[in-house]
């Protein structure tokens, strides 16, 4: 229904897309729904879900085909991430790391790094997360406490993760530290970890509100050598590294937002049909038809404006504030419109074996990672007041 009225999306228009988004649809159909109740029972989705996506070609969509990448354009990535939130399917963290962790390698690995690690995630036989957040810093991540001591051609990790997404089942995570502690070299700088070095152990996956099949949990480092190759970038540079990266990462943030809207107002659309009351459908009542009006309106808003960063993404020209401004906007219209979709469900939209249940707990944490949307104001504020403001 929502398609008749929607703008037509030009980013999805080709054959290529249309094919690709084809099997994403089968692929979440046939091998993903009846598993959503057993992952968030066991608090974490299954390897061979991994491996089933990777065998596909799913994962590390837009990573060149000699890593064993697709080959495509971040728009394809975009599609499938679009797929999934559309049904409310929050488990696999597959974005994380085709979109976040291969693209930090990409960029900055060794050509050595990329030939290790690249092609096994594209396989999904190997599962990846990135730590940056630790118990007592989020936002202000310069305040990291990990540190790294220079050995020679090693450097021994000391200290603590939290909240990491893939955390638990992780084979390798790209770990901010710090290096040259207490000197004027002091800086944060990016290591790859592989979980089987010895010293680096993994809490049990946290009890979340949302986000039940995903494994986030802490990680551990015990004097864990971690060997000078590992070193992604330089010293020092991992602060900028993370900084340019993350407009990547919250761009997709935004993708799942106006998707996992999108997916409710359909659902909401069909609901209310179906639904009676007062011998009336419930979309029959005009306070039903106002909220679903208004709820498309901003998605559709948030949908344009989306589709304008993924072009700048795929051109290379998508800029800190803009990716920060589609983060934070896209969370908060998410939140409040499935809040008004899971209202027009009345008693049942409460329960979890409907999907707008899951969409309201899942997305709750959107507007919280990858920056919280405070932060992405003073992102947005430093560039509006660049260089005018005394202080
Ligand atoms: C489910 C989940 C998955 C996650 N996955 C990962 C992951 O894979 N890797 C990873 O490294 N991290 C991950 N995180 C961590 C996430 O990025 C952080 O939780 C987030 O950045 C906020 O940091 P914090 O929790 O320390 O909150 P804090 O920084 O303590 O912030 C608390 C509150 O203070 C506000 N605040 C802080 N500073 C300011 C300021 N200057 N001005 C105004 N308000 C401010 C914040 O906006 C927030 O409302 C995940 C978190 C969750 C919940």
């Amino acid at each position: 229904m929502l398609q008749n009225i929607l703008i037509e999306r030009k980013i999805y228009a080709s054959e290529e897309h249309k094919m690709m988004q084809g099997m994403i649809q089968e692929f979440i159909s046939n091998e993903i729904m009846d598993k959503l109740d057993d992952w968030e029972k066991e608090g974490m989705v299954g390897r061979e879900i991994w491996k089933r996506a990777g065998d596909l070609g799913l994962l590390c969509i837009d990573m060149p085909e000699i890593y064993g990448g697709g080959g495509l354009d971040f728009s394809f990535n975009a599609l499938f991430i679009e797929e999934f939130a559309k049904k409310g399917i929050s488990g696999p963290g597959f974005s994380l790391h085709s979109d976040i962790v291969a693209p930090y390698l990409l960029k900055y690995g060794t050509e050595d790094q990329k030939q290790k690690y690249l092609p096994q995630m594209a396989k999904g036989e190997m599962i990846t997360a990135i730590g940056m957040t630790e118990p007592n810093c989020g936002s202000d991540l310069k305040a990291l406490r990990t540190t790294a001591e220079d050995k020679g051609d090693h450097y021994v990790v000391n200290g603590q993760k939290t909240f990491i997404t893939n955390g638990f089942m992780c084979d390798m995570a790209i770990v901010a530290v710090k290096t040259n502690v207490n000197t004027d070299q002091e800086g944060v700088t990016l290591l790859i970890m592989e979980s089987s070095m010895e010293g680096f152990s993994k809490g049990i996956p946290f009890k979340k509100i949302g986000m039940k099949s995903q494994d986030t949990c802490e990680l551990f480092f015990d004097n864990v050598i971690v060997p000078k190759e590992n070193r992604l970038g330089e010293e020092r540079m991992g602060f900028k590294i993370m900084m340019e990266e993350l407009a990547r990462e919250r761009l997709t943030v935004g993708i799942f937002a106006v998707a996992t809207a999108e997916g409710a107002i359909e659902d909401t659309i069909a609901y209310t049909t179906e639904r009676e009351a007062f011998k009336t459908q419930i979309a029959g009542f005009q306070n039903t038809q106002f909220k679903l009006v208004e709820c498309t309106t901003q998605m559709q808003i948030h949908q344009a404006f989306l589709d304008r960063c993924i072009e700048l993404l795929v051109d290379h020209k998508l800029t800190t504030e803009t990716a920060s401004m589609i983060k934070y906007s896209a969370t908060d219209m998410c939140g409040s419109v499935v809040d008004e979709c899971l209202q027009l469900f009345g008693g049942y939209g409460y329960m979890w074996d409907y999907p707008i249940a899951r969409m309201y707990a899942d997305n709750r944490v959107a507007r919280i990672y990858a920056g919280t949307n405070e932060i992405m104001k003073i992102v947005i504020a430093r560039g509006l007041f660049k260089d005018l403001l005394k202080r």
